[in-house]
């Protein structure tokens, strides 16, 4: 065991619920890196400007509907449910910057606005400048205004303990939900103070929001390509509100994160597939642990959404006040080389305790990739290719098919 670690400063975070007491975390002397996250600015505006980002849904529609073909018939029938509990609230969302505020503004908002978000269950809230470099290029009409509101709502403790498993994703899509009706809410506040607030909603989001939530100083980037917040991780759902109020913004803080993943590394050693890179490299821009989509996919779309990076992270799992304090105390990662933190099931492989992985083959890996209409056609003229004669009947299905494609996409990018 180490000697007891220096501790070079501490951070002082809200409670986890309004009314709660403040925590105080310890961060060891050698964990120090910068407050958020090291960033090349040049770099993040070059491929925001000659890249830009697009959503998940548009980019990678082909395997959005091939996840559907791995639902259990009861899980499938537990989403459509979902959908239509959650489809308003998307749309209502949509449409939320339009509404006009009825009275005159307070000319100082932030903290009634805080205040206001706590009330409403959400756990962590900061303010930042919306920055537009991120924004998917779907989206970059849509977004209105300039200051950024930051929310996080935890998802529940003990079904995410579960993970991976239906049980774990209804926990999962149930937060979503709840934070989705809440955020109207906080919305129709911000209004009430005499500002727009347009809802950026978490089944339609217009940017990757972690990089603005690290500059609100909630927390850090995890090797497990998550946010780190203070009391539970990656364990919590990000949301985020825009608007004309004048906020004041919150700094980014250094949780000693940065450097605490390089020496923790469970994740990376305990995802299935080996998709989490083990040293950091930089990515449009920014500095950071890399999740392969290609190996990762596979795995979330045939085991209830996998996750198994977020249940094995410490942080998630005890938060980071004790396991920073363990830290400075032991020089050791809390829970580390445990079953409790580090084992997983799967449904048809077993369990897996530390030091214990499951094996894919190839095959496992072939799923469709891309856009749904690239893949449809993709697959016709590999049929083609192989010599196959289609029937009058085939031709037509895949006519039916790609204008379906075009029109959900024309739906999803307006
Ligand atoms: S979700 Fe699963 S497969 Fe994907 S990176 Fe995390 S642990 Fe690995
Ligand atoms: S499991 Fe360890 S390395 Fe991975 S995100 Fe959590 S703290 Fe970082």
């Amino acid at each position: 065991m180490c000697a007891k670690k220096k501790v070079h400063h501490v951070v002082r975070r809200p409670g986890n619920r309004l009314g709660d007491p403040d925590i105080e975390i310890p961060v060891a002397e050698d964990l120090v890196t910068e407050p958020g996250a090291p960033v090349r600015e040049g770099d993040v505006s070059f491929y925001s400007r000659e890249y830009p980002l697009e959503a998940h849904f548009v980019e990678n529609s082909a395997d959005r509907e091939w996840l559907w073909s791995q639902y259990t018939e009861s899980f499938a029938q537990w989403r459509v449910e979902h959908e239509k509990v959650d489809t308003p609230l998307v749309e209502a969302a949509a449409v939320s910057g339009d509404i006009p505020p009825h009275v005159e503004p307070d000319p100082d908002p932030t903290e009634p606005i805080r205040r206001k978000a706590r009330e409403l269950g959400f756990s962590e809230v900061g303010f930042t400048r919306y920055d537009r470099r991120y924004t998917y290029a779907s989206k970059k009409k849509w977004v209105k205004f300039q200051h950024a509101i930051c929310l996080a709502y935890e998802q529940e403790y003990h079904g995410t303990q579960k993970i991976p498993s239906e049980e774990a994703e209804h926990t999962h899509f149930g937060t979503y939900t709840t934070e989705g009706a809440v955020s109207l809410e906080l919305a129709d506040y911000i209004r009430s103070l005499g500002y727009h607030a347009q809802v950026h909603s978490h089944s339609d989001s217009s940017a990757p929001y972690i990089p603005m939530f690290i500059s609100a100083g909630l927390g850090q980037l995890g090797a497990n390509g998550q946010l780190l917040m203070p009391h539970f991780g990656s364990r919590g759902r990000l949301m985020m509100i825009t608007t004309d109020a004048p906020v004041k913004y919150d700094a980014p803080v250094d949780y000693g994160i940065n450097r605490f993943c390089d020496k923790c590394q469970v994740c990376v050693v305990r995802c299935p597939s080996n998709a989490l890179s083990r040293d950091k490299l930089w990515w449009r821009g920014t500095l950071k642990n890399k999740v392969s989509y290609a190996r990762c996919r596979p795995v979330m779309g045939r085991y209830d959404g996998c996750s198994i990076c977020m249940k094995v992270c410490p942080v998630q799992k005890y938060g980071m006040e004790p396991v920073m304090e363990h830290y400075v105390e032991t020089g050791e990662v809390l829970g580390k080389g445990t079953d409790e933190l580090e084992g997983y099931t799967l449904k048809d492989k077993g369990h897996f305790g530390p030091g214990e992985k499951p094996h894919f083959t190839p095959e496992f890996f072939q799923i469709p990739r891309g856009r749904y209409e690239d893949w449809v056609y993709e697959e016709f003229k590999e049929r083609l290719a192989a010599g196959e004669e289609l029937t009058e009947e085939e031709l037509a299905e895949f006519g039916d098919e790609v204008r379906e494609a075009v029109r959900t996409k024309r739906e999803a990018t307006g």
